[in-house]
């Protein structure tokens, strides 16, 4: 029996290996290999996709919030909310850039951060709020939207689990000042290698961001801001441009393969993911809330069925954070309650029905044996 993993960037490359080996040939005959017409096509082709005036391709999901944050000048003294359930990149990125993170706990029903908890921990210091939208569906948008407006805040979204979802009829990525996209090959939208994307409609963030990726350059050999260097290279553009054919496509079979799950498991014990009314989930993941998680894992291993958490530790429980980020006096019960309960089981948008029926069943029958 082989054993389904949870995720698999092996077999969609598999199935685009031509036109990934055509594209690869073309750039490496081209000889122009870095900021060249890939990256500037993708960059065009992808803030139409999700529906703004620009996008800047930048090495990975982390420097697409490190970058961001720099470009609006939000820096040293400055705050930014987020959640600490999430991937540490999230909370890396803002202390690159130089700001404080203060983190805020989650929705047990959808597991992004509430308005509420926003709203509590705003302070004469916040710059700006980011929210991650997380496990492939949105954060409330409406209400944070209506937040940041009120406190004058900067509203950066963190889009790395939710490529192409929507809120409210709306990309991800187009509702704040700025959204960033991570391209880990794991993601929705996935490179072969890091890759990473931010999408604004302003113009003059477009700027700076393309200045700090490149030494701060704004013409060739003059740095007129300090700047880093964090460029998207032309054979991961090229790449992404033929993926970026398939996302919307990708994204229904992950929805398949959701609806099948979620008609399919029939345990009360197990919470199964809700969806938000005003938006679509693109099931990044997909995150049972379960009992005796360990032995749930086992069992599902004795059936074939490879298992993941995320995450299994909060950031404000890593050694390299705890301790010193701002939480709310009362903690993060939420966030610390649910790291406990969650697992992810297989998906991705090449698992086959069979496949899909078997961890249906593994998941049925993994109780009480
Ligand atoms: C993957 C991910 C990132 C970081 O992406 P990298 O490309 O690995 O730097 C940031 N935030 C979230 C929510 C992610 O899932």
């Amino acid at each position: 029996m082989t054993l389904i993993p949870v995720a698999d960037p092996g077999a969609q490359n598999q199935l685009m290996s031509r036109s990934l080996q055509e594209v690869f040939a073309k750039v490496i005959a081209s000889g122009n290999y870095i900021l060249g017409p890939e990256l500037e096509a993708l960059e065009i082709e992808f803030a139409r996709f999700i529906g703004t005036s620009f996008s800047v391709g930048v090495a990975s999901g982390t420097d697409a919030i490190t970058l961001t944050l720099k470009g609006l000048g939000v820096g040293a003294g400055d705050e930014v909310i987020t959640a600490s359930h999430t991937a540490v990149a999230t909370v890396a990125g803002i202390e690159l850039a130089g700001a404080t993170p203060v983190l805020v706990d989650i929705d047990p029903r959808f597991y992004t951060i509430t308005p509420l908890a926003i709203r509590k921990a705003i302070t004469s210091r916040t710059a700006a709020v980011m929210p991650v939208h997380l496990y492939g569906q949105s954060a409330e948008m409406t209400e944070i939207v209506g937040l940041c407006e009120q406190f004058n805040l900067k509203l950066v979204e963190d889009v790395s689990q939710a490529h192409g979802a929507t809120w409210a009829g709306r990309r991800l990525g187009s509702i704040g000042s700025a959204g960033c996209f991570s391209c880990y090959p794991t993601k929705n939208f996935s490179a072969i290698g890091d890759a990473g994307l931010i999408t604004t409609n302003n113009a003059e963030l477009v700027k700076r961001i393309r200045a700090i990726r490149q030494y701060g350059w704004t013409e060739r050999n003059y740095s007129e801001i300090p700047g880093m260097n964090s460029r998207l290279d032309e054979v991961q553009a090229a790449i992404l441009r033929v993926k970026l054919s398939y996302l919307d496509s990708l994204n229904e079979r992950r929805q398949e393969i959701a609806k099948m799950y979620l008609n399919g498991i029939l345990r009360t014990d197990i919470v199964l993911p809700e969806i938000r009314e005003n938006g679509s989930h693109v099931y990044h993941l997909f995150v049972l809330n379960v009992n005796e998680r360990d032995q749930f894992r086992e069992k599902m291993l004795n059936f074939g069925v490879s298992t993941a958490v995320h995450y299994p530790r909060p950031v404000h429980q890593q050694p390299a954070y705890s301790g010193r980020l701002k939480l709310p006096v009362a903690g993060l019960p939420v966030t610390d309650e649910l790291s406990n309960r969650i697992v992810s089981i297989p998906i991705f948008p090449e698992m086959s029905n069979d496949m899909v029926e078997r961890v249906i069943d593994a998941v049925n029958s993994s109780i009480g044996v």
